[in-house]
């Protein structure tokens, strides 16, 4: 039987078009691209036309792009960088408490060095209220980071509204796109946002690859220093193969981007429609409308969510309880206890992210065989609770 993989939120599997561009850099391609002979000058060539392609798929200048070794990193650079480059103006930033760890550590890490953090809370759905963000500016404030969409419940943020907010504050706003870049429209100027965090192996690229976009004009502080490579924002000879793979999956992303999200919220729909008829007590976590359309998230009362995982792992159905990050944290998820879900409830939750390879067949799948397992799961708790 064939496998489903369900999981493309925590990782994509590389597209063989980027895989094939990415050889190229490999085995004919290699030299560094600071060489002056032809072999660098064509590494070089590759990194520049990968530029232009991740700017124009988020509508930014190539020279806005900095690429670095993946979101995590693109998240500690706009952090740190703009804390270190704004400190005399002041100390204080603001963000939500449902960010990836590699924001709300780094606010920890500031937090330890003098900064103040301020957390805003979501609602139920895991929206942030963009007069919360109003209400926290102060005169300190040097930054606002709100993520534009949410990695384990997929609800998208009020951004524009945000970075309005921000604008008008004289503030600067970043925000993390790891999860919407290539799966929904993330264009800065409409957005109005200074930072932007990406990551290429969330679109079908390879993985230990991601930029920072910073607006022309943006003073920020380097994080890793040497030989002053992209602009001397980020030193350390470039990734070319990978850039290249980046720069690929950046130019397919952009040609199925519109198809992919009517596919995609269709199947979605379907999926949540059908498990909602077939399970009892079953909870969507998330925005029911305002979501990215790969994503699921449900609450099955009664169910431990790894228990579930490993039942359908042994059918070849690739699932995830929260995010990647978290799987190996038996702790209940800080974004499901944010929303206000019960611990139990936040334990049985089951993250089903689709993709580009996603089929109708695979999903009528999922449909028969996952509310079987919850009934099979919950007879054995409940017989274990006697
Ligand atoms: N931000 C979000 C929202 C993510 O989902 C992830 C990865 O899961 C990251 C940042 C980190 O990106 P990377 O895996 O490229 O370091």
């Amino acid at each position: 039987m064939e496998n489903i993989y369900l999981d493309y939120a925590a990782s994509t599997p590389v597209d063989p078009l980027v895989v094939n561009e990415m050889s190229l850099y490999y085995h004919e391609i290699y030299g560094n691209p600071s060489s002056i002979h032809q072999q660098g000058q064509s590494s070089r060539e590759a990194i520049d036309e990968a530029r232009e392609k991740v700017a124009r798929l988020i509508g930014a200048k190539s020279t806005e792009i900095v690429f670095t070794s993946g979101g995590t990193e693109a998240n500690n650079f706009a952090l740190k960088g703009i804390a270190l480059a704004h400190k005399d103006k002041g100390n204080h930033i603001i963000t939500s408490n449902i960010e990836h760890p590699s924001i709300t550590n780094v606010c920890m890490i500031l937090g330890q060095s003098g900064y103040r953090i301020t957390f805003i809370p979501v609602d139920e759905y895991g929206m942030v209220n963009p007069d919360d963000v109003k209400k926290a500016i102060n005169p300190e404030t040097i930054l606002i980071s709100i993520m534009q969409a949410n990695n384990e419940i997929g609800t998208i943020q009020p951004l524009e509204e945000i970075a309005g907010i921000a604008r008008e504050a004289g503030v600067l706003i970043h925000t993390d796109a790891v999860q919407t870049t290539g799966h929904i429209d993330v264009d800065v100027g409409k957005l109005g946002v200074d930072l932007l965090s990406l990551s290429a192996h969330k679109l079908y690229g390879p993985k230990g690859v991601g930029a920072l976009y910073i607006r022309s004009g943006v003073n920020i502080t380097p994080l890793i220093h040497g030989s002053g490579h992209e602009d001397g924002h980020r030193s350390g000879t470039e990734n070319s193969a990978g850039i290249a793979g980046f720069g690929k999956a950046a130019e397919l992303a952009e040609e199925e981007l519109n198809n992919e999200i009517l596919r995609q919220t269709g199947l979605r729909n379907y999926l949540i429609q059908e498990l909602s008829h077939r399970i009892d007590n079953l909870k969507l976590n998330g925005h029911p409308g305002k979501r990215l359309p790969n994503n699921t998230n449900i609450s099955v009362e009664g169910i431990n969510g790894t228990d579930l995982l490993l039942s359908l792992d042994t059918e070849g159905i690739y699932i995830s309880t929260g995010s990647a990050c978290m799987a190996e944290n038996s702790t209940p998820s800080q974004v499901l206890t944010a929303i206000g879900l019960s611990p139990a409830m936040a334990r049985s939750a089951l993250r089903m992210t689709i993709g580009r390879w996603t089929t109708r067949e695979q999903i009528d799948r999922v449909i028969e065989i996952l509310p079987g397992t919850v009934t099979h799961l919950r007879a054995i708790t409940h017989e274990g609770q006697q």
